[in-house]
């Protein structure tokens, strides 16, 4: 499946861009405005084919966990270094609080990175400039906790549970501008639970959320 979407897609995106390059001949202004928004289109659609056969990978269990003893403050601090430039962008504030340095989670390291990854720039999105967003964490019961959290729109509390189905949004000006697939809540929490944790979330409407992530911590040596 995955040959079949993308083979055809990376035609359009690569014969668009040989136009752009003059290839076969001069473009004018409005033809080049096309094939931008070709190339946009193209590049559009070819994320969310990405962002669905990786979901479908995950649900049919053929994904594989490289599971090790992953330090907390290298999780911590990949994450934030990825979102932070989308935070100063958004004109908010964003504050990490790392914890005990020698904290060892038991997870695959890199999908851990993309739920913190995907948790911060959910929160970066959802919350207008002059917001807070924060990524905290703590052990408690064999488990980091990792919470983030924002001063955003929050989430009425009906929808709650369903943000976690895919391909559920909560209707706002903020998801039709950003125009997210509803795929990433779904994927994060199902990476969160094949690796022996949970994701929960608690949110006020107008007020902001917390996402909470849980990972087994490493088994001591
Ligand atoms: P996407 O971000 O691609 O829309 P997600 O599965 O990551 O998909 O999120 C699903 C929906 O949950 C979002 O469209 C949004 O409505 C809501 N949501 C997620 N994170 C937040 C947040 N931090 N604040 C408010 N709403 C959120």
């Amino acid at each position: 499946m995955s040959h079949e979407l993308r083979t055809p897609l990376n035609a359009i995106g690569g014969y668009a861009e040989l136009l752009e390059m003059e290839i076969r001949g001069p473009v004018n202004h409005d033809q080049r405005e096309y094939l931008r928004r070709i190339q946009q289109s193209q590049r559009h659609l070819l994320g969310l084919v990405n962002e669905v056969l990786n979901y479908a990978r995950i649900e049919t269990g053929t994904v594989h966990y490289d599971m090790a003893d992953v330090p907390v403050v290298e999780a911590l601090h990949a994450a934030a270094g990825m979102v932070a430039p989308l935070a100063r962008a958004g004109g908010l504030r964003f504050h990490v609080q790392a914890c005990d340095a020698d904290l060892q989670v038991r997870a695959d390291a890199e999908k851990l990175r993309q739920i913190l990854v995907n948790l911060l720039s959910n929160a970066v999105k959802f919350t207008g400039p002059g917001g807070r967003v924060s990524l905290r964490c703590e052990a408690r019961d064999g488990s980091a906790w990792f919470h983030v959290r924002d001063t955003g729109m929050g989430i009425p509390a009906d929808k709650l549970e369903s943000i976690f189905e895919p391909f559920v949004q909560v209707r706002s000006d903020l998801t039709r501008e950003h125009e997210g697939t509803g795929l990433g809540l779904a994927i994060s929490r199902s990476i969160a639970q094949a690796m022996d944790g949970s994701l929960a979330v608690e949110s006020r409407k107008g007020r902001g959320s917390t996402f909470t992530l849980r990972i087994p911590l490493a088994p001591a040596p």
